[in-house]
């Protein structure tokens, strides 16, 4: 078999899918599928779908594109602010977009209006974590002088929290959506139907029983595709961890000192390497690198094996503690996160195989 490949298990997945939208269901939340993790593989796609999922959200308008082009059925979003340039496109091919700039929905509103079509919007609102919104003191002014835009109908709120700033979501942060829609509604008469209240962190707020009534969205990529809440640094309980492995070959295997021989210049990425003498140690080197993945973001499957680092297109790793004998030919098999998944997913050299 082909290496590198990305050995995908896609009943995990869409196991994972059922389990998710069943907690969310149950809470009054419905889940939409965030694909951009895996690059709106359609085929995946189709997992989500088989799982129940009807809704789909994407940051880039080209995986959009993919998806619909695929003929995957759904309400289509896309979660990133769009660009004034692509709104031509974001009409086109999304119902939704997540919006916090003026500028960004007036063009969507010129664009709507030459197509002849009406498209929504979810305003952003920050609640801490200074990533994309609008603070909550000026949503108003937004909330106003996107109700004068044609084309353009205002459907939800929404928060993200756990990306840039790490904040986590709690009650109080969450409840700022619902206390704005109902504002909202007393000022304007607006009607808010969809409250967007954050990602895969935002699961641990059900299963606390701590989710504001009136949130009635999560936007799920991480928990589906991986088990995992890396912003609660958590695997999530009923959730399989085990839906995708990466398999590469080991090419050199050889003893060699730990600390290089010669005076030390740069790494291939302009950093200075430091390394600790250790003596000398079996090191094996397989062929992929971080072209294809950050070393960081690999976690080996066979214990007692440490990642040492990586250039483009080899990775070297210790093998002298490995539990199991490392050879030339062999295929090594690890688990990554959610960053290592999408360098994986995004590289042409590893393969994807479906199981
Ligand atoms: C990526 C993203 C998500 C999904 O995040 P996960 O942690 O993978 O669940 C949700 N909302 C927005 C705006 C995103 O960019």
């Amino acid at each position: 078999m082909k290496c590198p490949r990305l050995v995908i298990d896609l009943g995990k997945i869409k196991k994972n899918a059922i389990y998710i939208k069943d907690l969310c269901s149950r809470n009054g939340v419905e889940v939409m599928g965030v694909t951009k993790g895996f690059c709106a593989h359609p085929v995946i796609a189709k997992a989500f779908y088989e799982a129940g999922i009807r809704n789909f959200g994407d940051s880039r308008i080209k995986n959009i594109k993919k998806l619909r082009e695929a003929g995957i059925q759904g309400e289509m979003t896309l979660i990133r602010i769009p660009m004034i340039s692509e709104s031509d496109e974001v009409v086109k091919w999304a119902d939704t977009s997540l919006n916090s700039q003026i500028e960004v929905l007036e063009a969507l509103s010129s664009s709507a209006v030459d197509q002849g079509k009406t498209h929504k919007v979810i305003l952003m609102v920050d609640v801490g974590d200074l990533r994309e919104g609008v603070l909550p003191e000026d949503l108003e002014d937004l909330v106003r002088d996107t109700l004068k835009l044609k084309g353009i109908k205002i459907t939800g709120l929404g928060c993200n929290v756990g990306c840039f700033g790490g904040v986590l979501p709690t009650r109080e942060n969450t409840r700022i959506l619902v206390n704005l829609a109902e504002e909202l509604q007393k000022e304007f008469n607006l009607s808010i139907k969809v409250l967007s209240g954050g990602s895969t962190c935002g699961i641990s707020l059900l299963e606390k029983g701590e989710l504001p009534r009136g949130i009635n969205q999560f936007r799920i990529g991480e928990g589906i595709l991986l088990g995992r809440d890396s912003t609660g640094n958590r695997d999530i309980p009923g959730t399989y961890q085990d839906t995708m492995k990466l398999i590469a070959e080991v090419v050199e295997l050889k003893e060699k000192p730990s600390v290089p021989v010669g005076e030390i210049g740069k790494d291939a990425f302009g950093n200075t390497p430091i390394f600790e003498d250790r003596g000398i140690r079996k090191r094996a080197i397989l062929a992929i690198g971080r072209q294809d993945v950050d070393p960081e973001n690999l976690i080996p499957l066979i214990r007692g094996v440490e990642v040492l680092g990586a250039s483009s297109d080899h990775l070297i790793l210790d093998v002298t503690d490995s539990e199991k004998e490392v050879s030339v030919g062999m295929e090594f098999p690890f688990r990554f996160t959610y960053g290592g998944m999408l360098r994986l997913m995004t590289s042409e050299y590893v393969e994807k195989v479906f199981i």
